[in-house]
């Protein structure tokens, strides 16, 4: 059966380009990157070519991006690096409700070593309170974390206001971009972002390689004992071939990125609609414009989206849930709570993101399915 794939926030695949680019340092290009022989400061010079190309697809400086494993450990690097580095100056945090849960579970362990974390409110669209976010400032806070486009409901914040708040008042502002990088343009000068996290696999590169952009000058301790790597803020060999594989990814998906946005503006309007249309009383969450092209996240009434994806599955067609299941028991997720969803209405919402690979044929076939599926779950 072909596999339709609509899960691209939860990874996509790695392009063909990206491959071949790493396959050298999979095979005869392995030199440890501290090594000074030639295969090494070769390894060496393949991280830095990387490590430009990223600098370059978010307007920062080469020196001011720090390879890590993931988007979770550059969201932990953030916060803890941070707090731990401004501790004598403050220590309030900034964050909101809707964040992954690796900026929420850094904060609830800053929390547990004597932190203070202020987690703001969402309206019911998935945006920020900036009023609140004003209010809670005090002079003992340290850092504002908010995400750039929220990986459920695909909401994007007010980033360009939230980092003016932050210069204005002198705090730093991380902004979780995993979601966003790849499919939002992104200046971090512009925008006065101080730290972003960002990951390959949301964007066509490989698992287990992300990065963090800290803008110069700004203090954060290294959470990691070890080597010296990476200007001595990440311990641990360079994993090369992933960090020309995340180089290489981002460079390719913002050479095509009008492109590429359309098409997922497109078939995301076309599903949303023709779904709107053939079910009824289908509702959209986050807000209409201002969320990422490729998402849609939809509520349907009295249905169970465990069940959904299971009879979706059926048909080859991959999709998301909105809540997790834990222990065999299923919770809420904890963006459609923020945002004002019933429980009944949160166990009925599916999330579908698309790719650079589907097609209108595809939505077709998922709205089709989709129809046919609740239409036999209402009837039961
Ligand atoms: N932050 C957001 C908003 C995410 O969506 C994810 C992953 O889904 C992460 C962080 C974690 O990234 P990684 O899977 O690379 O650890």
């Amino acid at each position: 059966m072909k596999v339709r794939y609509f899960d691209h926030a939860a990874t996509t695949p790695v392009s063909e380009n990206v491959l071949k680019a790493m396959i050298p340092y999979f095979t005869y290009e392995y030199g440890n990157a501290s090594s000074l022989y030639t295969i090494g400061r070769q390894s060496k010079k393949a991280i830095e070519e990387a490590r430009k190309k990223v600098a370059n697809a978010i307007g920062a400086k080469q020196h001011e991006i720090y390879f890590t494993s993931c988007g979770s450990e550059s969201d932990n690097l953030a916060l803890k690096g941070v707090a731990y580095a401004h501790r004598e100056k403050g220590k309030h945090i900034i964050t909101s409700k809707i964040e992954h849960p690796a900026v929420l579970n850094s904060c609830k362990t800053l929390e547990r070593q004597g932190f203070e974390v202020t987690y703001l409110d969402v309206d019911e669209r998935g945006f920020v309170n900036i009023e609140q976010l004003m209010q809670s400032i005090k002079p003992t806070t340290i850092l504002i974390s908010i995400m750039f486009a929220n990986n459920e409901i695909g909401t994007l914040q007010p980033i360009k206001i939230i980092g003016n708040i932050a210069k204005q008042k002198g705090i730093l502002f991380h902004t979780d971009s995993v979601q966003a990088v790849g499919n939002v343009k992104i200046d971090v000068n512009q925008l006065n972002i101080d730290m972003l996290s960002m990951s390959a696999h949301k964007f066509y590169g490989p698992k287990g390689i992300g990065a963090l952009y800290v803008r110069e000058g700004v203090e954060f301790e290294k959470i990691q004992d070890g080597g010296h790597q990476e200007r001595d803020k990440r311990a641990g060999t360079e994993n090369v071939a992933e960090i020309v594989g995340l180089g290489e990814a981002i460079e390719e998906v913002y050479q095509n990125y009008e492109e590429y946005n359309k098409k997922l503006m497109n078939l995301r309007e076309y599903y949303i609609s023709e779904t709107q249309k053939r079910i009824p009383n289908v509702k959209l969450n986050g807000d209409k414009q201002n969320r990422l092209p490729g998402n849609a996240n939809l509520s349907f009434p009295g249905v169970n989206a465990q069940e959904l994806l299971l009879e979706l599955d059926q048909k080859g067609i991959c999709a998301s849930a909105g809540s997790a299941c834990s222990t065999g028991q299923t919770s809420p997720s904890h963006v459609l709570t923020a945002i004002g969803l019933t429980p009944e209405l949160a166990e009925g919402t599916l999330r579908v993101t698309f790719g650079k690979d589907n097609s209108k044929e595809d939505v077709e076939y998922l709205v089709n399915s989709l129809e046919e599926i609740i239409n036999k779950i209402m009837n039961n």
